[in-house]
């Protein structure tokens, strides 16, 4: 598949303060790509250069095969863009603001089936200024849909949301798949991005630490599954093994290879003990203690990652 993004030795210098320090990333036509880093780590910088609003310091940069720098004017309506809060007349309807906006381009999407996509059906002729939080940020992917982009930028598109609006805001972001668009998604919730993106890269320092799924990721900190139960009574285990006994709980951390077989020296040995095993668990460590470790990491070995 093409890469609707491909970025090569990108650089930012911020009159002599470097905040994106030569980096690379690819994000193929059709994926959900998250990019992730903590505060300051320079996701709004490198992102508003693809989105043309920044000039690159040094660097390659290809965004729908443009150069952004210097788009022509069909580039721009092939390109949606979320923000955080946008500003709509409150005054108007969903309905009205989608049909307003659908004006504005060449090959707009239909209105009707925009509003359908985000959800918004049985809220399109309220008045705007109705709506709740997570309705309106609807409206804003709808605003952004309706010039039918082929790439879409979401700029933390769930901050602020309750549990239930987080995973019907989740639902909508999922269904853009079903129109082929690519999305490029910063989010600051790393269950946000484990649940939506094909891929992701984490950025530190103005560097790519590291980069692929979630799994992958994973495997780069070497992230193990834990096995665990309450007891007291630390079990005796084939050295392949490193087995912890704290506060009632016995911890056997492996590898996921070996996951199987120590499973089951687990259960034999549970047996001729007669244990019960309370409470048997397998964990897998989760994607935000994948990315702490990589933060952590990262602004050590940044080139030791994988690409
Ligand atoms: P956040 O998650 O907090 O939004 P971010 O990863 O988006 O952070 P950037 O906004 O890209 O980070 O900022 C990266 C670095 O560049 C920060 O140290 C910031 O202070 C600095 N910076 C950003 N914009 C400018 C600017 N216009 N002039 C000088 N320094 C800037």
């Amino acid at each position: 598949m093409a890469d609707a993004i491909t970025v090569e030795g990108l650089r930012k210098d911020y009159g002599g303060f470097e905040a994106v320090k030569g980096i690379d990333l690819s994000i193929r036509e059709g994926e959900i790509f998250a990019f992730l880093g903590p505060n300051g780590a320079g996701k709004t910088t490198t992102i508003e250069i693809l989105e043309g609003f920044r000039t690159a310091t040094s660097g390659q940069v290809r965004v729908l095969g443009v150069d952004p720098a210097h788009p022509p004017l069909a580039w721009r309506e092939k390109i949606g863009i979320v923000l955080q809060q946008s500003q709509v007349e409150k005054e108007l309807t969903p309905r009205e603001a989608v049909t307003m906006f659908a004006a504005y381009y060449q090959g707009p999407r239909l209105v009707d089936e925009v509003i359908e996509l985000v959800g918004l059906a049985d809220k399109a002729n309220d008045r705007i200024g109705k709506l709740s939080g997570g309705q309106q940020r609807r409206l804003d992917l709808a605003l952004a849909l309706i010039g039918d982009p082929k790439l879409i930028f979401l700029d933390e598109p769930t901050t602020g949301f309750d549990p239930s609006a987080r995973r019907e805001s989740w639902e909508m972001i999922d269904n853009l798949r079903s129109i082929g668009c690519t999305v490029m998604l910063t989010t600051h919730y790393m269950d946000e991005a484990q649940q939506l993106s094909d891929r992701i890269a984490v950025i530190a320092d103005g560097r790519i630490v590291a980069r692929g799924t979630a799994a992958e990721l994973g495997q780069q900190v070497q992230a193990r599954p834990t096995i665990s139960w309450r007891g007291a009574t630390v079990p005796t285990l084939s050295d392949r093994v490193a087995v912890r006994a704290d506060e009632g709980h016995v911890r056997v951390e492996t590898t996921e290879d070996d996951l199987v077989g120590v499973v089951r020296e687990i259960t034999d040995w549970a047996t001729d003990h007669d244990d019960s095993l309370h409470g048997f668990e397998i964990t897998r460590p989760d994607l935000e203690q994948t990315y702490l470790r990589l933060i952590e990491a990262g602004f050590a070995s940044p080139d030791e990652v994988a690409s």
